[in-house]
């Protein structure tokens, strides 16, 4: 068993203290080798309403504070993620799998929500404008909905938090946090460091469970709960809002994708295969903003295949937490299965393997790199979200072809685009019917930037100036003097 980085919590942090589990432990295991990292505090009912009790009692002192002093806090906690870095990333690649690199990587991502929001605190303003009728003015301020419910996946477990943290304390909102039973660590470790930030006690809570459903659907129900921000899969989000829907809680959701990845005919294909790389391979290929569907033009297919697979050949199979690897295990057996799953349907359906596709067997839940060609556009990987190292190619004849397939499905979150023509690029850009879209670039995510999807990948969005409205409700007087 690996030993986590000095003083890692395992239990429930409410109303400042930390405490057990009323319904004892769950497990939390080394996707690398399936052993136990660690026996976390398992919340049960009393523990979901002690934390609402506690988020209730000390939001309004919390949203009476200067805005300055909350974006303190905040500036604070991103300063101590920076100086921990090298024990989070550890603990996150411990938990979840993913190589150092990535890790690294996602704990200055992570952090850099927190500065952001640090900034905006002191940046929430209102209006006032004149009635069109000339009778009275009409003056407009923002108010923080109070209690907020933040639910979080696995597959970034520090930046995915920080993303609702940073703008729901900046606003004045006081926090549930319950992070994904796969990695509650390095969630609770973020209660310990707004704590040391100067978080009030209450202000942030941190319920860690191994079944959430009972729980979530408990504090849905509480009408001291006012927001629900939710990232996740699109089927689990769908049953929140109907949950949520019960009281009228507002929510965001932050859902699945399946993103297109289109490499057009005049694309400069290095520079293809190097954003490719990224957008499929960072995180393992277990992020929301992965390539999910190359869409490649029929003149240079094989050519960006042939790349694709050199490069993806070379990556270092290992433990995340070891130095040379670059591709460490999914994150559980599910997982790795669902992924086996969704490859051999589709290779059974014609799609060729030039590059993996086949599970190893060593211990842990690896999956290899894949490279498949010749995919059939109703075959498993490319209408359902594959969430690995799997990149499926489908030969396009032109750009409107690759538009069709693009928004052929019933995600929209990230799109991304491959030409030596900007032009053309933004008016493919344009049509894409997606959140966000890179192009001539592997990477979207930006803490200062509008994060979000269209169609069932989601409502609302994260970072940004946008973020922050997430947790602000408008309240409008009309007035005269
Ligand atoms: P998931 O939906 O299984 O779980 C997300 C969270 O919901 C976890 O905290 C989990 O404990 C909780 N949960 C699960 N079942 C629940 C239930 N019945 N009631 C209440 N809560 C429940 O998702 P995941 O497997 O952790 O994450 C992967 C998914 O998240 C992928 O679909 C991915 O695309 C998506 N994702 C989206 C974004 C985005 O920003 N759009 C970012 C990361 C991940």
């Amino acid at each position: 068993m690996t030993a986590l980085p000095d003083k890692t919590p395992t239990q429930l942090f409410i109303g400042g203290e930390w405490r057990d589990g009323s319904d004892g432990t769950f497990d939390v295991l080394d996707p690398s080798t399936g052993e136990l990292v660690a026996a976390v505090a398992n919340a049960g009912p009393d523990d979901m309403a002690a934390a609402i009790t506690a988020a209730a009692d000390a939001q309004p002192d919390w949203a009476a504070r200067p805005p300055r002093e909350r974006g303190e806090v905040l500036r604070k906690a991103w300063q101590l993620m920076i100086e921990r870095a090298e024990d989070l990333a550890f603990l996150m690649s411990l938990e979840m799998g993913k190589s150092l690199t990535d890790s690294r990587g996602e704990v200055t991502y992570a952090a850099e929500f927190f500065r952001w929001y640090s900034e905006e605190a002191v940046r929430v303003g209102g209006e006032l404008r004149m009635s069109p009728t000339g009778a009275n003015h009409i003056l407009t301020f923002k108010k923080p909905f109070g209690v907020a419910l933040l639910l979080t996946p696995w597959n970034f477990p520090a930046a995915m938090a920080t993303r609702k943290l940073g703008p729901a304390l900046a606003a004045g909102c006081s926090v549930v946090l319950k992070p994904a039973e796969d990695t509650p660590l390095t969630a609770l470790v973020l209660g310990q460091i707004l704590t040391e930030a100067g978080a009030p006690a209450g202000v942030v809570n941190v319920v860690t469970a191994e079944k959430p459903g009972d729980l979530v659907a408990q504090a849905l129900a509480d009408d001291r709960v006012r927001k629900l921000s939710f990232t996740g899969s699109t089927g689990v989000g769908s049953l929140l809002l109907k949950q949520a829907a019960e009281r009228v809680v507002d929510s965001s959701m932050e859902l699945g994708g399946n993103d297109p990845f289109l490499v057009l005919d005049d694309a400069d294909l290095d520079a293809a295969v190097e954003g490719a790389m990224l957008a499929k391979m960072r995180n393992g290929g277990q992020a929301c903003t992965a390539a999910n569907r190359f869409l490649v033009a029929e003149s240079v297919a094989d050519e960006f295949g042939a790349k694709l697979a050199a490069k993806m050949a070379e990556l270092t199979v290992g433990p995340g937490t070891s130095e040379d690897t670059n591709l460490g295990p999914m994150v559980n057996a599910k997982q790795r299965d669902g992924i086996a799953d969704k490859v051999a349907r589709s290779v059974a359906a014609g799609a060729k393997a030039v590059l993996g596709g086949v599970s190893d067997d060593r211990p842990g839940f690896f999956y290899p790199a894949t490279v498949l060609t010749d995919v059939p556009r109703d075959s498993a990987v490319a209408v359902e979200e594959v969430f690995g190292p799997v990149a499926p190619i489908i030969t396009v004849r032109d750009d409107d072809d690759a538009l069709a397939v693009a928004n052929s499905s019933e995600m929209g979150l990230t799109g991304y685009v491959y030409t030596r023509d900007l032009a053309r690029g933004l008016r493919v850009c344009e049509q894409l019917q997606v959140g966000m879209v890179g192009l001539n670039r592997g990477l979207v995510s930006d803490p200062a930037a509008p994060f979000g999807g269209v169609k069932q990948s989601g409502l609302g969005r994260e970072g940004g100036f946008e973020g922050i409205e997430e947790y602000l409700e408008t309240t409008y007087v009309a007035t005269n003097w």
